[in-house]
């Protein structure tokens, strides 16, 4: 084992058997398959607490509550990534477009597309399914960290 190195980037790579165990349905169609889910019908599309989004395949961490608007489109929307780092993307040339897909940098699973129509400063739009983002609440995320740090 190679010491001192973060393991945030550390690429995961699993078989489509072991994600189709790991994952439910429709997490697998999104993030294996690139599938779209229906505008509108996302769990975090009209969800707005304070809080962090992982990677629904790995656990990675993408996007924060902060950078998270309504666009009006029926998903998820970012303005960026918690870390450029943590997310890949890729040109899209399916059904006759040419748009940007963006993939968790960790397992490469598909989040959705990124559009160049998003608020000011950056105008970038991160418009991303709902089945592949788990969401942690700022609570969450707090007690999490005091359970860390209490000592025995
Ligand atoms: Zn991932």
């Amino acid at each position: 084992m190679e010491e001192g190195k973060s393991n945030s980037a550390e690429k995961i790579s699993l078989t489509e058997q072991e994600w189709k165990g790991l994952l439910t349905p429709q997490q697998y169609y999104v993030l294996r398959e690139k599938g779209t889910e229906r505008p509108g019908t996302g769990l975090y599309d009209q969800f707005f607490l304070k809080g962090k989004y992982y990677c629904a395949g790995c656990g990675f961490e993408l996007f924060e509550s902060g950078s998270k608007f309504d666009a009006g489109c029926g998903w998820p929307s970012f303005s960026e990534p918690s870390e450029n780092r943590n997310i890949t993307e890729n040109a899209d040339l399916s059904y006759g477009m040419i748009r940007t897909e963006v993939v968790c940098s960790r397992c490469g699973g598909h989040l959705g597309h990124v559009f160049n129509d998003g608020p000011p400063p950056g105008g970038l739009r991160y418009c991303i399914n709902s089945a592949s983002l788990v969401f942690k609440s700022q609570e969450e995320l707090n007690s999490a960290k005091i359970s860390e740090t209490i000592e025995p």
